[in-house]
This record gives structure tokens, sequence and C-alpha cells, in this order.
């Protein structure tokens, strides 16, 4: 991948586009919505909302694709995907990683909305867990692939 041909080269780092987040109010719960910062930051999308509209309003640093209307369940990696399938940023291996991973995350999550009701605290401290259990895994299997 070359950064040249990137939209907004000023956001290649993932620590630029996780600071974009920071800056303003992201307006969904960090702790319940798969769609976290960091999650969108790793998938290439910075933090750009167009008030008042477009609160949640994300931009792909590489292909300029935008996204709005996040939901809990999102998966930013296979949003990303369906809405700009020729981004150069996800690699060909890594796509066909999506459907299965989104697959298993959805299960958890919904699995665990359903048997941790008893409070608040709980259900996020198990999400939580469960995203870096699913990220942890992400990593391992593309970091074999990538220089
Ligand atoms: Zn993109």
């Amino acid at each position: 991948m070359s950064n040249k041909s990137a939209k907004h080269p000023q956001m290649t780092s993932y620590h630029a586009r996780l600071a974009s987040f920071d800056k303003k109010s992201w307006p969904h719960n960090k702790d319940t919505f798969i769609a976290s910062p960091q999650a969108l930051a790793e998938t290439g999308f910075f933090y750009d909302p167009r008030p008042p509209s477009f609160l949640d309003r994300c931009v792909c640093f590489y292909c300029g694709v935008s996204l709005v209307g996040w939901e809990q369940t999102d998966f930013p990696r296979h949003e990303h995907l369906v809405h700009s399938p020729n981004c150069g940023f996800l690699e060909q291996p890594k796509k066909r990683q999506i459907p299965k991973f989104q697959q298993i995350y959805r299960q958890h999550f919904n699995e665990l909305r359903q048997k941790h009701r008893e409070t608040e605290r709980d259900s996020q401290e198990k999400v939580g867990l469960i995203r870096e259990i699913v990220f942890a895994s992400l990593f391992e299997e593309s970091s074999s692939q990538e220089p």
C-alpha cells in the first residue's frame, strides 16, 4: 500500500485517526458499540462530523468513503468493505476473513446481551473482554501477511 494515493494522507497513522475521536464529541457509547473509536481507527477511519445531521460521520483516510448512522452491532471493517470494496487499505486476505469474524463477533455480542443483564457495568466489562479477544485474533492473522 502506498500512502501517496491516500485521500487524507495526514490521517495515515493509527494514532492520528484515534486522536480525531478524542478532540470532538463522539456520540456513541464507547463501551457497548462494536464500532468503538479504536475499532474504527484500526480499520482506517477518522472522525469528521458534519453537524447537525451527521454527528457520527467517519471517513477512511485511504479511499475517502464516509459512513454515518453507526448502530451498536455494526462491525467497522465489514461496513468499510460493503461500502468501499476496492479500498486499498483493506487487503485481499483480510477480506475473506471478515464474514467469519463478523459472524463470531455478533454471536458473542448477542449472547452477552441476552445473558448478562444483571448490571450495566458487568455487561460492559464482558463486551470489552470479547472485543479484546477478537481484536487480538485479527492482529494475529494479519501480522503474518504484512511486512
Ligand atoms: Zn477505505
